[in-house]
């Protein structure tokens, strides 16, 4: 069993089972309890807490426990198979030609991870271009620019040109050689149209296999709407979540997961180009969890 990091009171729950072929319903409850008051520490939105717990506490009690496991062992794999269910396996992403577009509010920390990306999968063996159309934030062109002679990874922008989706049209142009193209858009405060508008215009120029939308970990609720917006206008495939660095655990982000229908691609977890991993469940739920 992957989940060896648990919180130490769920482990103590879970632990009151050894030695028990049955499970009461009491058992159940004071488990779910405790998955419950993590999650929404974590920020997972309730509903999808409630909807974990009513099949944690349904399986448990019905499924019988397969010969020779102890119950503890058994509501165990329970537990771990819907986390999983809950957060997803990551999203796929094949190592061959592609062209990615990132949408997000801005400061969500799509620069970052276009560069980051980039340097994931130069060290794939990939050849990677990003294309930085964000005309909107000032010091983003340089941002971008110096992110990517860091990470050495080929590199498009145009500081004097004022037209994201022209800039888009050029950069895949001037870029044809590079085997992934990441393709960063301008973020706003707050979900405006001419945002929306905009975005739609550059993922028509661009034709992206992957719509990948960056969160913030510390975004909470205020995930369902720009999911909802962004999924609506371009449609979403993935999700990144940025900034697991900090205090946050990103549980806001499996609403975005939710709303979209989509998965996890990547994780950001600092601000150099290094700091990125593809998601993978163990991981996340030992984080929500813990
Ligand atoms: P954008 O407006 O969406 O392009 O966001 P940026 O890429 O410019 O990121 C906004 C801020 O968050 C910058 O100061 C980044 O250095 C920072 N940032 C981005 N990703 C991470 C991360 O994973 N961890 C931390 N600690 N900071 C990050």
């Amino acid at each position: 069993m992957v989940l060896d990091n648990l919180g130490s009171s769920l482990r103590g729950s879970l632990d009151k089972l050894s030695g028990k072929s049955r499970v009461s319903e009491d058992d159940v409850e004071e488990i779910v309890k405790e998955i419950q008051r993590s999650l929404l520490q974590a920020d997972v939105d309730v509903s999808l807490v409630m909807d974990l717990s009513s099949s944690i506490k349904e399986r448990a009690l019905e499924e019988e426990p397969p010969g020779g496991t102890t119950a503890r062992d058994h509501v165990l794999s329970i537990v771990y198979e819907e986390l999983v269910g809950l957060v997803g396996e990551s999203t796929e992403i094949p190592l061959e030609n592609q062209t990615i577009l990132l949408a997000g509010l801005q400061g969500s920390g799509k620069t970052t991870t276009s560069a980051k990306m980039a340097w994931w999968f130069s060290k794939k063996g990939l050849r990677p271009a990003v294309i930085q159309t964000d005309t909107f934030r000032p010091g983003a062109y340089d941002q971008a620019k110096e992110m990517c002679s860091r990470a050495e990874v080929d590199f498009y922008g145009d500081p004097d040109n004022e037209d994201p989706v022209d800039i888009a049209r050029k950069g895949l142009e001037e870029t044809a050689d590079a085997d992934i193209h990441i393709v960063d858009t301008a973020g706003r405060h707050a979900l405006e149209d001419d945002l929306i508008d905009e975005i739609e215009e550059i993922e028509s120029v661009v034709d992206p296999d992957r719509n990948l939308l960056v969160l913030d970990a510390a975004i909470g609720q205020g995930a369902k709407d720009q999911a909802q917006q962004f999924d609506e206008s371009i449609g979403i495939d993935g999700v990144v979540i940025t900034k697991l660095d900090g205090t946050a655990k990103g549980g806001g982000a499996l609403t975005a997961v939710n709303e979209t229908d989509s998965s996890i691609a990547f994780l950001g977890s600092g601000e150099t180009v290094q700091d990125v991993e593809r998601f993978e469940p163990n991981g996340f739920i030992s984080r929500l969890l813990g």
